[in-house]
């Protein structure tokens, strides 16, 4: 019984039992097939992707990057997306293949009606009464459901298997097996089938720490995770593209504050940054005029949301950021955090980043600043007078011995205000040959 369960599995399924050995060598290029056709099922629709590639090998190769580098990021993109490729397949698969999928994923799957009464040693009549309850319909009805529709024949599962039918009790639980139409199991399946994949992920880890030389195996996760990174990276700016080209502040990223600027640029190019990070650029977002809708679509992309359909997205993610505009909860209007705050709580570049590393990743941001403005914004960061350091990175970006004197800053909005006043101030400057000084 076993094999011929195991014979009916599709061919796009990726849980198949495979023999033989495999290099790593070989295994790393169906990776990286692997990876370009999840990105790209998305983008396409599920037409003219790449499936010239062995997928049990191609997600056994991804499962191992997961294991191996524990990054958080790529496995929950991992599960994600493959859950939604399962789910895409499964349900135009036919069902000799849905139910091999089903006893693959279950294991012992009971389906009929006679065969669920003869097991668990009840009547049919008493079981189609339970199920009308759960159904909420007569037990006549429930019978004409049953008869009627191939998808609402009933079946059984082991309840460790099956449990979040009960969960969302959309079956009975009777002797410790979980029985249900047949519809139910099948729109389950999708997460029993993302846990059959952590399992796979787990094993491999635990068979990989009983290796005694681990380089080879983390020298192949990493190039995998580098190429997956630098793969979404060049997708992620392509779909974002519209936010640099429009006419409100906020869509003008470089009039941001380093601090907004990074954490803009790093949820841009990886989907993601932490919470709390998200809240700091979330209320500097909204303070400089970008509205809730756009925010909400903003944050849709982050690799959390992979997966999540736009009303799921409302209802999780969408609550916090009504929250943010005052719409829920509390309905306070909470405003961005001030400087002194960002630099105890949350991120401001100038406290956060090495000074080794700060040069490299202002120059980012200002590819002409010149070493003296560096090594200034340095000499202040060694002494911790970050706002200091950041008026220095703003002088970088508007210029000297223009009348201007700014000794620190106090605000990431009175940067973006600073920036937008310097802007308008040259073209004064061009006309009537002076400048502000009460910046
Ligand atoms: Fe941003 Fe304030 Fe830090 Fe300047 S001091 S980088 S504005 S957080």
């Amino acid at each position: 019984m076993a094999s011929s369960v195991h014979e009916m599995l599709p061919s796009w399924y990726p849980l198949r039992k495979v023999g033989g050995e495999v290099s790593l060598d070989i295994l790393l290029e169906i990776g990286k097939k692997r990876i370009d056709f999840l990105l790209s099922v998305k983008d396409t629709h599920y037409k003219e992707v790449d499936t010239n590639h062995d997928v049990v090998l191609g997600n056994i190769s991804l499962c191992i990057v997961a294991a191996i580098s524990g990054d958080a990021y790529f496995t929950n993109w991992l599960l994600e997306t493959e859950g939604d490729v399962f789910e895409h397949f499964f349900a135009r698969s036919d069902s000799t293949e849905k139910m091999a999928i089903l006893r693959d994923v279950l294991g012992e799957v009971i389906v009929g009606l006679a065969e669920i009464a003869e097991k668990i040693n009840m009547s049919t009549e008493k079981i189609v009464g339970y199920l009308s309850t759960i159904k909420r319909v007569r037990k006549r009805a429930m019978f004409q459901l049953l008869s009627t529709f191939q998808e609402y024949n009933i079946a059984m599962a082991r309840f460790e298997r099956a449990y979040r039918i009960i969960k969302k009790e959309r079956g009975i639980l009777i002797r410790g097996w979980v029985i249900a139409p047949l519809a139910e199991f099948f729109s389950a399946i999708k997460s029993y089938y993302q846990d059959k994949l952590k399992e796979r992920i787990q094993k491999i880890r635990e068979r990989i720490s009983q290796q005694v030389d681990k380089v080879p195996y983390e020298e192949f996760a990493r190039e995998l995770l580098t190429y997956w990174r630098n793969k979404r990276a060049i997708r992620m700016p392509k779909r974002d593209s519209f936010i640099f080209f429009g006419k409100d502040v906020w869509q003008k990223p470089e009039l941001f504050p380093p601090c907004s600027r990074i954490l803009f640029d790093r949820f841009l190019t990886t989907g993601y940054i932490p919470h709390g990070e998200r809240v700091q650029l979330a209320l500097f977002l909204k303070a400089i005029g970008m509205p809730l809708e756009e925010q909400l679509k903003f944050w849709y992309r982050a690799v959390d949301n992979v997966g999540l359909s736009w009303d799921e997205f409302l209802k999780k993610g969408g609550y916090y950021i009504r929250h943010i505009y005052g719409l829920e909860g509390s309905r306070k209007n909470y405003n961005a955090p001030k400087c002194d705050t960002i630099i105890s709580k949350y991120f401001c570049p100038f406290s956060r980043i090495s000074v080794s590393e700060l040069g490299g990743v202002l120059r980012n941001i200002n590819k002409n600043i010149t070493r003296e403005y560096l090594d200034e914004i340095r000499d202040l960061c060694i002494s911790r007078e970050y706002k200091k350091a950041c008026a220095v990175f703003l002088r970088s970006l508007i210029g000297e011995n223009k009348g201007i004197r700014i000794y620190e800053i106090r605000h990431p909005v009175q940067f973006v205000r600073l920036v937008r006043k310097y802007s308008r101030n040259l073209k004064v400057r061009k006309h009537e040959g002076e400048i502000s000084k009460n910046l």
